[in-house]
């Protein structure tokens, strides 16, 4: 959906969303899981980051690589609509949740929405573990240099610096 700049002021939010996956056609998981969340009509999206390929990260051993990557939405869908349609693009693409942090078609997590701070189980914003990710930092920080951590009050610039080089993540655009 496209909204216009005028109507930024008008109860519409920021999101940022990190998309993985690391089972079946990885980049195709990806691009429909992005197709589902543009044709939303409550959201906008604004860029969408470079895709990574990752080792995983925890979870079962010997796992396949990881596709990651950063959308920038906007939308005028609270938080928790926001990760419950998150969750049916999910449910949709065929994920099943058998094994924690175990091999997924498809990941959708709300890494931050606008300003906000929740600590619900359920819902946490900003995403707890997005400040020691490298494969979410990378990618936020290619679309959203500036973008402040509303508890950390570092820029995704900064907290990437923090993190080091990963030589190992390959830019799957080069
Ligand atoms: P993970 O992404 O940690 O591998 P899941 O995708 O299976 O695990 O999500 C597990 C739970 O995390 C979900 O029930 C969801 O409600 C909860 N959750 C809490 N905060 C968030 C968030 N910011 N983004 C996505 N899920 C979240
Ligand atoms: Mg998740």
């Amino acid at each position: 959906m496209v909204i216009s700049d005028s109507n930024t002021r008008n109860g519409l939010h920021h999101a940022y969303i990190a998309l993985g996956s690391n089972l079946g056609r990885r980049e195709k998981n990806i691009t429909a899981a992005l197709s589902s969340l543009e044709s939303t009509r409550e959201i906008e999206t604004i860029r969408v980051s470079p895709l990574y390929e990752t080792p995983a990260e925890g979870g079962p051993a010997d796992q396949p690589d990881f596709i990651n990557g950063v959308v920038h939405l906007r939308t005028s869908l609270s938080a928790e609509r926001l990760l419950a349609l998150c969750q049916r693009i999910e449910d949709l693409l065929g994920r099943q949740r058998s094994v924690h942090w175990g091999p997924r078609t498809i990941d959708l997590d709300l890494l931050a929405f606008d300003d906000e701070i929740h600590s619900e189980p359920n819902l946490t914003l900003p995403h707890p573990m997005m400040h020691e990710r490298h494969f979410v930092m990378k990618p936020l920080a290619d679309i959203a240099p500036d973008w402040v951590h509303p508890i950390l009050g570092e820029t995704a610039r900064s907290i990437l610096e923090g993190l080091g080089r990963r030589d190992w993540m390959k830019d799957l655009d080069d």
